[in-house]
C-alpha cells in the first residue's frame, strides 16, 4: 500500500461524464489498497471564462479580486468530484487551498508556496477518506485568497506530494505523455519513457506547457517521483527522473519546444556608450516587464541596435516605454515584430556532443528560416525565427535528430 497524489487537468474533468471517469480511475487504486490525494483544476474554459468577466467591468481589476474570482472554478470541480465518489461507494472530502492551508506568499496571480498543513489530510487518510484539494490556490498569512499562476494545479499536486512524501505524483492529463514535441504540431512526436528533471525544466520553461514550470522546480528541489499520464487511457506515460548514470548512451537531443508567447523589439541608432544596456532595459523592468533574450550588434558608425523579446502580453506596454527611452538617448528608430516565435532544442546529450549548434542552422538554413536571435546554454539552444515557420522548423528539426517515431 502506498499514498499517490493525483491531479487530474481541466479537460480530464471537463464535463460531468469526465469526473465520474476519473472517481472511477481513483477508485482503480483505493481498491488495491493505495491512498490516494487528489488536487484538481478547474473545468476546461472555466478560469478563461472567469478572466473574461472581470475584464468585462474592468481593464484593472485589483490583483486580490482577481484571485477571489478566478480560484471559484477549482471550488467546482472538488466538489463535483467528491460527488461523484460517494456515488460509487467511496468515503471522500473535498477542501479549498485555504481549507487545507496551503500558505503562499502574497503576491496575487503568481503566489509561491510556503508551506501545507497536513494535519486535516492525514486525519481523513486515516478514516479511508479519498482527499480532494482545489488546485491552483492557497492562502496568505492575512488570510486572502492566492492563487499560483497559469497551470498552477500541477504545482499543487507536485507540491502536496512533496508535503505528504507520496509514493509518486500522477500529472493526469489529455496526452499519454512527455512527448518529443508538442504532439498536437508534429504527428510523428515520440512519447518519452523518461526524462530528467533537468530537461523537463528546460522543455517547460522554452514553453512546452505540459507540466507549470514551478512544478518541476519543486519535484526537483524535493525529489518527487512525478509521472504524466493519460486521463482516460491505460499506460505507464512519463516518469521525470533524476539523471541515471547507465551506461546507455543518451540522444543528444531529448526534446523541441516552443514558444509562440514572443514579442521582438529593436532600438536602432543608439550611441555606443557604457550604460546604454542599463538605460535601455531599466525602464523595461520599472514598468514590471520581463525581458527573455538580448543581443546587441555595434555598427561601423559607433551606434549599435539593441534587439530584445519580451512575453506578447507586455509588448504594447514595452512599446510605449522603449519609445520614451529612444528619445532620451537619441536613438534613430524603433521597430517591433510580434510575429515571431522561439524555437529551442534540449538535451543533456549536448554537454558531450560538438557541432549540434551548426546542425540545428544548416537545418533551419536549408528550410530557407532565417535565425532572428539565438541564445545557448549547456543543455539547449534556442532560436527566434518568424512565426509562420514555426511548424515547418519544428517538425524539419524533428527529423534531422532523428526524434521521429517512423511507426506513426
Ligand atoms: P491540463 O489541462 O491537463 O493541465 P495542458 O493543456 O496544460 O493540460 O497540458 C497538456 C498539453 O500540453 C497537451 O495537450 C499538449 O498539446 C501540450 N504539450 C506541449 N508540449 C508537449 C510535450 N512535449 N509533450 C506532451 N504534451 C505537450
Ligand atoms: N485553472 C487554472 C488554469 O486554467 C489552473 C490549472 O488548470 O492548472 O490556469
Ligand atoms: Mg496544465
Amino acid at each position: 500500500m502506498a499514498l499517490y497524489v493525483h491531479k487530474y487537468g481541466g479537460t480530464s474533468v471537463g464535463t460531468t461524464d469526465r469526473i465520474e471517469g476519473v472517481a472511477q480511475k481513483i477508485k482503480k487504486f483505493k481498491d488495491a489498497g493505495h491512498d490516494v490525494v487528489v488536487a484538481v483544476s478547474a473545468m476546461s474554459g472555466e478560469t478563461n471564462r472567469l478572466i473574461g468577466l472581470a475584464k468585462a467591468i474592468s481593464d484593472e481589476p485589483t490583483p486580490r479580486e482577481m484571485d477571489v474570482l478566478v480560484s471559484t472554478g477549482e471550488q467546482v470541480t472538488i466538489s463535483l468530484l467528491s460527488m461523484a465518489l460517494h456515488k460509487i461507494g467511496l468515503p471522500a472530502r473535498s477542501y479549498t487551498g485555504s481549507q487545507v492551508r496551503i500558505l503562499t506568499d502574497s503576491a496575487h496571480g503568481k503566489a509561491r508556496i510556503q508551506d501545507i498543513d497536513t494535519q486535516r489530510i492525514r486525519a481523513d487518510l486515516d478514516q479511508g477518506r479519498v482527499v480532494i484539494v482545489a488546485g491552483f490556490q492557497g492562502v496568505d498569512e492575512h488570510g486572502s485568497i492566492t492563487t499560483l499562476g497559469r497551470g498552477g494545479s500541477d504545482t499543487t499536486g507536485v507540491a502536496l506530494a512533496a508535503a505528504l512524501e507520496a509514493h509518486e505524483c500522477h500529472i493526469y492529463t489529455d496526452v499519454d505523455g512527455v512527448y518529443t514535441t508538442d504532439p498536437r504540431v508534429v504527428d510523428k512526436a515520440k512519447r518519452l519513457d523518461k526524462i530528467t528533471f533537468e530537461e523537463m525544466l528546460e522543455m517547460a520553461s522554452l514553453g512546452s506547457k505540459v507540466l507549470q514550470i514551478r512544478s518541476v522546480e519543486f519535484a526537483g528541489k524535493y525529489k518527487v517521483p512525478l509521472r504524466v499520464l493519460h486521463s482516460r487511457e491505460e499506460g505507464s506515460g512519463t516518469l521525470i527522473t533524476t539523471e541515471d548514470d547507465s551506461s546507455v548512451e543518451k540522444p543528444v537531443i531529448s526534446g523541441i519546444a516552443f514558444n509562440r508567447d514572443e514579442a521582438k523589439l529593436t532600438v536602432m541608432g543608439v550611441p555606443d556608450i557604457p550604460g546604454v544596456a542599463s538605460k535601455i532595459l531599466g525602464p523595461i523592468s520599472a514598468a514590471n516587464i520581463e525581458v527573455d533574450m538580448i543581443v546587441q550588434n555595434v555598427a561601423a558608425d559607433n551606434t549599435t541596435d539593441f534587439t530584445f523579446t519580451v512575453h506578447r502580453n507586455d509588448f504594447a506596454s514595452a512599446e510605449t516605454v522603449l519609445k520614451a527611452v529612444a528619445e532620451e538617448l537619441g536613438a534613430r528608430e524603433v521597430s517591433t515584430d510580434n510575429k515571431i516565435t522561439k524555437v529551442s532544442i534540449v538535451g543533456v546529450g549536448m554537454r558531450s556532443h560538438a557541432g549540434v549548434a551548426s546542425k540545428m542552422f544548416d537545418v533551419l538554413a536549408q528550410e530557407n528560416i532565417n535565425i532572428q536571435i539565438i541564445s545557448t546554454s549547456e543543455i539547449k539552444i534556442s532560436v527566434v525565427i518568424a512565426e509562420k515557420y514555426l511548424e515547418l522548423a519544428v517538425r524539419a528539426l524533428h527529423t534531422a535528430f532523428g526524434l521521429d517515431d517512423d511507426t506513426k
